[in-house]
């Protein structure tokens, strides 16, 4: 008999009840108490859907009002000391100001969950730390899965990960180590007196490139698991962990549960040397994704898997359904094709189902469910919607397209120099303007059919005319149109492109209460026609100086979206990439001098492991080029990008050979540059002095100071002035003032350099 479990499930909600309770409790709307019965509600039936798939085990301890990296802070007693919140059992209010901060604390840090676009609250260690365990919210948890009378499986974060991702002050993570693996030991025997027979502990750090020390931390935290305890099973995902196998095989542990889906390869070493007693967990269906499995392929694997393992052998997702939708029931606009091809938490839940008593039962037993599958899996490899000839066609002929610019960056920048006449440090934002509550309404009511289109393109120019105005009156040197008509970057040129759908209820969590819907590229994608030209080119006419033309990148349309999983990405990313090419071309043949290609989730799509690195890089940076050499020499190309860690890509960030690259610095004080400068990056750089998430408005002297430090490593010529990043999220009132400053800073700047201090001034700085 096989074994069928999830390693976790969706918190939020098919209609994002967690997301709504909780911005009501924090407006003070929502009592605590009803807080927690929508936990306990939304639990429960996680719980019961996991039963009705007839699971081996309903998973447990998945579930966060937050953040379960959070969660394991409080149960070991680790919030930072800064709180105040030593010694006393946390109250809702007290967990949230960890998360979000309060008057006198700023929030913990946040950031990236491996390669996702889930973020989670960052440990915050420091010589002070004291672990203690404090379980009761987690047990509270599992005694209500247990009361219910379901086979429970709990699921912790293992001490090695959690200390990983988390971040000491003053101290050497690993100097934590003993203490608190020690604690997690108090648990596992609390678990063990709870009848517990399995607990799933995620060490999904293994997937990573890991140090000797890191290794050693393994042997010597497990180590202490050697008390009355449940079953182990270790838990990874997200890449293959083949190359530390001898490593993890001599733990004291029960059971591996492997990514079958991104690390297929692996399966053949982990046969070879499973230890006899374990459990192999296989995690066959995409948990990162939303296409439907074919059956079929997975049962010819599993078959043999099953025969040799018998019991031993678990089937799974290949992580946590967190990072997929709920469920595709209340899709009602998706038309029967499209649904068919597809499957949410829910339905990958009956696929687990079918997968399992296919295995014990034979075929035959689910002979139904496999044909509906089989139909829906040939549909789809054989739909003309998802193939377009022309579309590979044009990629097959690729090495017929010249992915350089026509001339080499000093001959172009002579180039925008005579067509530009911009000033020495020239000042432009990064694309966006306020959405304000005008703008919202009016998509609302143009969503919902209240006005027409021509009304709500009138409105849109509206604003269009306002930002063009600002920006005229600030004195800004190259213009944006502000985005008005966008509601996300994404969406907006997945409307327009053949091969993208969306979803009603398609979300993800991103952070907290905040959730994402990706758009769904599932077949080829081309432009049928012009997306910003008509936009761009009215805002061009409304102004002497240039407009940046504003399109998103090849990379980040793919990296924030559910991507096809039946070609490479990489072949994914060269359409979009010749689809936003075409773009490139209408806009500079409509007169448009700067173009703007956005990449911010250019970092993010870095495999986990160093040893992919150059091959992601190496499409990754040909995408863009693609992209944007068809721009002549005298039309200048930006590109942005923000919020990641630059310094280990950046020669392929100038391989991109982007004229300008704006990107954000300003929190880091600038230290990103010190990579740039040290690298001597060869185009133009315009350094973020104005960090857009906070509503601070920043001084003329804050910004010089910053911009010296600029000037210090990259010379002046080189340089724009600009804030870090889109400015959406801000108001009006704030964004002219910091506007305002920028400007003062730039025309400051100008004046000492032209007055050939310069050199003593700024290089001093
Ligand atoms: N052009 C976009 C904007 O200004 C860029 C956003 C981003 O970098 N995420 O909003
Ligand atoms: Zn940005």
């Amino acid at each position: 008999m096989a074994r069928t479990h999830i390693l976790g499930y969706p918190r939020m909600g098919a209609k994002r009840e967690l997301k709504f309770s909780l911005e009501a409790f924090w407006k003070g709307e929502l009592s605590a108490e009803s807080l927690q019965t929508t936990g306990q509600t939304l639990r429960a039936g996680h719980w019961k859907k996991q039963q009705n798939a007839g699971l081996s085990f309903v998973t447990a301890g998945d579930f966060s009002f937050y953040d379960h990296v959070l969660d394991h802070s409080v149960l070991f007693g680790a919030a930072p000391g800064r709180f105040g919140l030593q010694g006393r059992p946390l109250n809702e209010n007290d967990y949230f100001s960890l998360a979000r901060g309060n008057a006198a604390q700023p929030a913990m840090e946040m950031t990236k969950w491996f390669d996702t676009n889930y973020h989670f609250i960052v440990p915050e260690l420091d010589a002070d730390t004291v672990f203690s365990l404090t379980p009761q919210d987690y047990l509270k948890q599992l005694d209500e899965a247990l009361a219910a009378g379901f086979e429970v499986k709990p699921v912790l974060l293992g001490p090695v990960s959690y200390l990983y991702l988390g971040k000491s002050k003053n101290a050497d993570k690993l100097d934590f180590l003993d203490a608190l693996a020690g604690q997690y030991a108090v648990l596992l025997n609390e678990l063990q007196r709870r009848k517990i027979t399995w607990l799933q502990i995620d060490e999904p750090i293994l997937a990573l490139d890991l140090d000797e020390s890191w290794l050693n931390a393994f042997d010597q935290a497990y180590s202490r698991f050697k008390t009355e305890r449940p079953k182990l099973l270790l838990t990874t995902y997200f890449d293959s962990v083949a190359r530390y196998q001898d490593r993890i095989a001599a733990l004291p542990v029960d059971g591996i549960h492997l990514d079958l889906v991104r690390a297929p390869e692996q399966l053949e070493t982990w046969l070879a040397t499973l230890p006899e007693e374990w459990v192999l967990s296989a995690g066959v269906i995409d948990g990162r994704n939303i296409w439907r499995n074919d059956l079929d392929k997975s049962l010819a694997l599993l078959a043999p898997l099953a025969e040799k393992l018998g019991e031993r052998l678990w089937i799974a997702p290949s992580c946590s359904l967190l990072h997929t939708p709920v469920t595709l029931a209340h899709e009602t606009l998706l038309d029967s094709d499209m649904k068919s091809w597809l499957a949410f938490a829910d339905e990958k839940l009956e696929e687990l189902r079918i997968l399992a008593k296919a295995l014990d039962h034979g075929a035959q037993s689910v002979a139904d469910e496999l044909a509906v599958s089989r139909a829906a899996i040939n549909s789809r490899a054989g739909s003309g919607r998802v193939h377009s000839q022309t579309v590979k066609a044009r990629l097959a002929a690729l090495d017929q397209i010249n992915e350089n610019r026509a001339a080499v960056f000093p001959e172009r920048q002579a180039h925008h120099h005579a067509r530009l006449n911009l000033p020495l440090l020239p000042t432009s934002t990064i694309g966006s303007f306020p959405q304000t509550a005008e703008i919202r309404a009016s998509r609302a009511a143009f969503k919902k059919g209240d006005i027409s289109p021509e009304q709500y393109d009138a409105d849109m120019k509206q604003h269009i005319q306002y930002a063009i105005r600002q920006q005229e009156q600030l004195g800004l040197d190259v213009l944006v149109h502000g985005e008005a008509e966008r509601n996300d970057m994404v969406e907006y040129f997945g409307e327009q492109l053949a091969g993208y759908v969306f979803t009603q209820n398609g979300w993800v969590q991103s952070y907290g209460s905040r959730c994402v819907k990706p758009p769904v590229i599932y077949g080829d994608v081309y432009r049928p026609s012009p997306m910003t030209v008509d936009i761009i080119r009215y805002a061009q006419s409304l102004t002497g100086k240039p407009v940046k033309g504003m399109l998103t990148g090849p990379v980040t349309m793919l990296q924030w979206s559910f991507v096809r999983d039946d070609q490479p990405r990489e072949t994914t990313a060269l359409q979009l990439a010749l689809a936003i090419r075409d773009e490139v071309d209408d806009l500079q043949k409509a007169g448009i001098a700067v173009i703007q290609i956005d990449e911010p989730a250019f970092r993010e799509g870095l495999p986990l492991q160093r040893a992919n690195w150059a091959h992601y890089l190496a499409w990754a940076v040909r995408a863009f080029k693609l992209a944007s050499s068809i721009a002549g020499n005298s039309t200048q190309i930006h590109t942005h990008m923000c919020y990641s860690e630059f310094n280990d890509i950046l020669q392929a960030i100038a391989k991109m050979d982007a004229d300008v690259i704006t990107i954000e610095t300003s929190r880091s004080r600038m230290e990103l540059l010190d990579g740039f400068g040290k690298f001597s990056y060869p185009n133009e750089i315009g350094p973020g002095i104005y960090d857009i998430h906070s509503p601070r408005i920043p001084s003329v002297a804050e910004m010089e100071q910053l911009m010296r430090r600029a000037m210090a490593v990259i010379p002046v010529e080189r340089l724009w002035i600009n804030p870090d990043c889109g400015l959406k999220t801000r108001g009006w009132p704030e964004t002219r003032a910091a506007l305002q400053n920028m400007v003062d800073t730039a025309r400051n700047l100008r004046s000492i350099a032209s007055s050939e201090k310069i050199k003593n001034h700024i290089y001093s700085a």
